[in-house]
């Protein structure tokens, strides 16, 4: 079968959903691969090194996604890409099924086979190594790091130097899931101060391992939602962390929030009070911002200043390093394609008996099969 792999078209996009590295690895599968001219520009493949990886290069999306049989994607599907769709192909992508009823639907007219690669079942351990919303997540938590130190006027490690001695910065992390943690680590890399909080006990060793400090809000309740996500918390709890997170915000130089909950918008965790009281030359960096964000004074997509303090809401952390999250993203996929193909002769099987497949299938030859039935009790 022919993958082919367009150029993304969501403005700022700079990702690409295959490499040339990844490329040679399909074509050992048993598949060809077409990339669509300039796919990799933005995160710096050529053409040339598509070609020289053994893919064909194709002008024009309209060309590109009339000769594949696969097309492997990571933006959700514009109408016209979906346009450009025809009977019998199958698309890798993020979807977001349950955001996207109307994209579902016109997907499911054009006949084709849509894997989500959004609705992996992520608890499950064989699924980890196609698992692209973690390795997009620890791209976004290191570049939120970077962001921040960018943004910052001073070091993050202490020096002692024959100039002066220099603190330590301290960062705050709220949310300590795949985001918090990569966050953590380059932050304490870095040389600074890391301290980290989460509704969800259960982190609190993970916090420590990765270098941090793990803050307990004041307050007996566990943040645990089921399938390893978060909860709303009770008024009493939010209080009891709202005292707290003001705490961290007179103290630190750093805030770094993370913190969703799924199908709810960003619990609000940063009030503008507390952005007040934070140092002048502050940073916060709000990973939340497309959904709402955690601080109050976040502006999606945007850099602000506000009462001194720099708060970054953008929403294209992932894609900033583009190089990186585009290489793990195709590393993802190809790991999901040699699932697909157990047989190594560039055909693939869309099993609906296994788990990790099933959940991912949003659509199968045109009809809807999102959501999966909930997995069996054994
Ligand atoms: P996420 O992006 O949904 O949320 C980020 C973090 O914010 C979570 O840790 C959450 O608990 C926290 N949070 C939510 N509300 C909060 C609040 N009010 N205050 C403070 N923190 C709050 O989560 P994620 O990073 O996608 O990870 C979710 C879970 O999935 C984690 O347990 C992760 O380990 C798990 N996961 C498991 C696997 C696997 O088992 N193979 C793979 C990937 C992720």
């Amino acid at each position: 079968l022919l993958i082919g792999v367009p150029r993304e078209t969501l403005a700022g996009e700079k990702r690409v959903a295959t490499v040339p590295e990844v490329v040679e690895k399909l074509i050992k599968l048993g598949f060809s691969v077409a990339v669509e001219s300039g796919a990799g520009d933005a995160a710096n493949f050529s053409d040339d090194s598509y070609r020289a990886a053994g893919a064909q290069v194709i002008e024009g999306a309209a060309r590109l996604y009339e000769a594949a049989d696969m097309v492997f994607k990571i933006g959700v599907p514009t109408p016209e890409e979906v346009g450009l769709m025809h009977a019998g192909q199958t698309l890798i992508s993020f979807i977001w099924p349950a955001q996207n009823p109307d994209l579902m639907k016109q997907l499911a007219d054009r006949k084709v086979t849509v894997l989500a690669i959004d609705s992996l079942p992520r608890t499950l351990s064989r699924a980890q190594k196609m698992d692209a919303l973690t390795s997009q997540a620890g791209v976004a938590g290191y570049r939120a790091v970077i962001e921040a130190a960018n943004a910052f006027g001073r070091f993050f490690a202490g020096q002692i130097t024959a100039a002066g001695k220099v603190p330590p910065a301290k960062v705050f992390i709220a949310g300590a899931g795949v985001a918090g943690l990569a966050a953590i680590g380059t932050a304490v890399g870095l040389g600074a101060i890391v301290r980290a909080n989460d509704t969800r006990a259960e982190v609190a060793d993970q916090v420590v391992s990765m270098g941090g400090e793990f803050v307990k809000v004041d307050y007996e309740e566990e943040g645990s939602g089921g399938g390893g996500y978060a909860k709303v918390m009770s008024e009493g709890f939010q209080q009891a962390q709202r005292e707290m997170y003001a705490k961290q915000a007179r103290e630190v130089d750093i805030i770094i929030t993370t913190a969703l909950i799924p199908g709810k918008p960003a619990p609000r965790l940063i009030t503008a009070d507390m952005v007040k009281t934070m140092k002048p030359g502050s940073v916060i960096v709000d990973m939340a911002a497309e959904r709402g964000g955690n601080c109050e004074l976040t502006e999606p997509g945007k850099a602000v200043v506000k009462h001194g303090v720099t708060i970054v809401g953008y929403t294209d952390l992932a894609s900033r390093l583009a190089k990186q999250s585009s290489t793990l993203y195709a590393t993802n996929l190809f790991r999901l394609t040699e699932e697909l193909c157990k047989t190594k002769d560039g055909v693939i099987d869309v099993n609906m008996e296994d788990e990790a497949i099933r959940g991912l299938t949003v659509i199968k030859e045109g009809s809807i099969t999102w959501p999966p039935p909930p997995p069996k009790v054994t």
